[in-house]
């Protein structure tokens, strides 16, 4: 089963160098999840094969421009394509007056419900939750409220093992039981442990979104042990006190995150508009957090 990011913008502020503000989405399992939505962010789909169709949630991280000014020329692009399926998305509560503001003045009359949820911007919270997946906010710290996402898979069931259940001539209606972690009692009483009938399953992935953020280890007990880390990268460490002013993070202090946090992989987007080459961006990080990849447009992570 899939569990893949997509990788549809890496600039800051403004799009520049074929770079475009941040987008990405996530694929799980034959769903597809959209993580702020930069200008763009349609033309980048559409280059990318991504079926945006098949988006029924976009999470936003904050009201900068360059985090959600595609944000309604998909919507309005899934309304003339006769989309009927709910759009929920995920946000700052002033989105909501933003884009029904656009809505009310163009007359239109959407073809399918739209569908928002409010984040609280001080305190962490689950945001969406099914069967297979949990998606929480974590609290950043930038100039205005602004949060990530930590999407994390809930662990499986165990595994039935074929052979020894065949062995054992195990009935189906002790699967469930046995999926679930229990030992196996017959109607004679024999019993069999778990270990011997069942495989442990795969374990759970996770991926942790931190947007604009200053420097905050605050961050580090949320995504303990992430498999992979997206933060923020703007700057180089030569402008610390910029990435401090302006409540942004240096490529150096994105890889001491990843460092403090476990994390097994780390990626570096949101890259500032003075840097065409992004190397230098990642030869800081590397030398702090080794397993650390450039967020380039059209690449794609995929936790195995
Ligand atoms: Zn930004
Ligand atoms: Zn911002």
């Amino acid at each position: 089963m899939i569990f893949e990011v997509t990788i549809l913008g890496s600039s800051s502020a403004t799009p520049i160098y074929q770079r475009h503000p941040t987008a990405q989405v996530l694929h799980i399992n034959e769903r597809l999840f959209l993580i702020d939505c930069g200008e763009g962010t349609l033309i980048q789909m559409n280059r990318y094969k991504i079926k945006f169709h098949r988006i029924n949630q976009v999470f936003i991280s904050h009201l900068h421009g360059d985090h959600y000014l595609g944000l309604m020329g998909l919507i309005s692009t899934m309304h003339l394509q006769g989309r009927t399926a709910e759009l929920h998305i995920y946000s700052q509560p002033e989105l909501e007056e933003i884009v029904m503001i656009q809505l009310k003045h163009s007359q239109t009359d959407l073809r399918y419900p739209l569908v928002f949820h409010t984040i609280d911007p001080n305190s962490p919270a689950v945001l969406f939750e099914d069967e297979e997946l949990r998606v929480k906010s974590i609290i950043l710290s930038h100039r205005i409220p602004c949060t990530g996402f930590l999407f994390s898979e809930k662990p499986r069931q165990r595994k039935l093992n074929k052979e020894t259940i065949r062995k054992y001539d195990i009935p189906v209606d002790a699967f469930d039981s046995l999926k679930q972690g229990s030992d196996y009692t017959g109607p004679d009483g024999r019993k069999i442990p778990n270990a011997e009938l069942t495989l442990d399953p795969k374990k759970p992935r996770s991926y942790a979104f931190c947007s604009d953020t200053i420097y905050d280890e605050g961050i580090v007990q949320h995504i303990h042990g992430v498999d992979l880390l997206y933060h923020e990268s703007t700057f180089l460490s030569d402008k610390e006190d910029r990435a401090k002013e302006t409540f942004h993070s240096t490529a150096a202090q994105a890889a001491q995150i990843a460092r403090k946090a476990g994390a097994k992989k780390l990626l570096i987007g949101h890259f500032s508009a003075r840097y065409k080459s992004l190397y230098p961006l990642l030869d800081e990080a590397k030398a702090v957090f080794e397993n650390t990849s450039l967020a380039t447009e059209g690449d794609r992570f995929t936790i195995e």
